[in-house]
């Protein structure tokens, strides 16, 4: 997510970061230095998805630190961003504190900017749009909601078809929304969010 306040040498290193390529960028929006890594393997070695990503979190450290702008697109446009978890295992992991979690999350707004998002995770994409659509008109996850926004940004209409009658018999599907009761704080987060 990215940091809201800046402090004034934030907002001095944000005017010179142009000249200083996407590190920089990286330190002043997640305070990760990719520079800290010394390429111990150990976030690799603890995460659950990196057999099914193209590259793997140390790798994806790896190609950051040579501050190659090809490199870094390659980063954007592949699937590792979009297949991290968030489960925090790797930071808690690491013997530097990188907290790659933060910095995943980061590149990941980045390529939906760049508009390099893997033709292959467009669907990943669209579930956190409905998700995030379930959460700010209800408050909290409404199922059907969510897969009927999924499938209409999807088209994949029968993808887990044969799922839905035994969540429904099992009262997994409620028809109708419980909204929260105080909506103006979830409206508040989302504007927040937003600037
Ligand atoms: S665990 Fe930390 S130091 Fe080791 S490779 Fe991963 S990010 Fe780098
Ligand atoms: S947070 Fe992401 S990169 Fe780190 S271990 Fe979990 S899935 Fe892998």
């Amino acid at each position: 997510m990215v940091i809201l306040s800046l402090t004034i040498n934030d907002i001095f290193e944000k005017i010179n970061m142009e000249k200083k390529g996407y590190i920089s960028e990286i330190r002043l929006n997640t305070h990760v230095n990719v520079n800290r890594c010394y390429q111990c393997g150990k976030c690799s070695a603890g995460c659950a998805v990196s057999e099914e990503m193209d590259y793997t979190p140390s790798r994806v450290m790896r190609m950051l630190q040579t501050n190659d702008t090809e490199n870094y697109r390659k980063i954007l446009s592949s699937e590792s961003i979009w297949l991290c978890v968030s489960c925090q295992n790797c930071l808690t992991r690491c013997p530097m504190e990188i907290d790659i979690p933060q910095l995943m999350d980061f590149l990941r707004e980045k390529a939906i900017q760049e508009k390099t998002v893997n033709k292959k995770s467009k669907n990943i994409l669209s579930f956190h749009r409905a998700f995030l659509d379930s959460v700010k008109y209800t408050g909290r996850l409404y199922e059907i909601g969510l897969v009927a926004d999924y499938k209409t940004r999807t088209f994949d209409i029968f993808q887990d078809m044969d799922v839905a009658p035994k969540m429904f018999a099992k009262g997994k599907l409620p028809i109708i929304p419980e909204v929260i009761k105080d909506k103006k704080q979830m409206d508040a987060i989302f504007k927040n969010t937003k600037q």
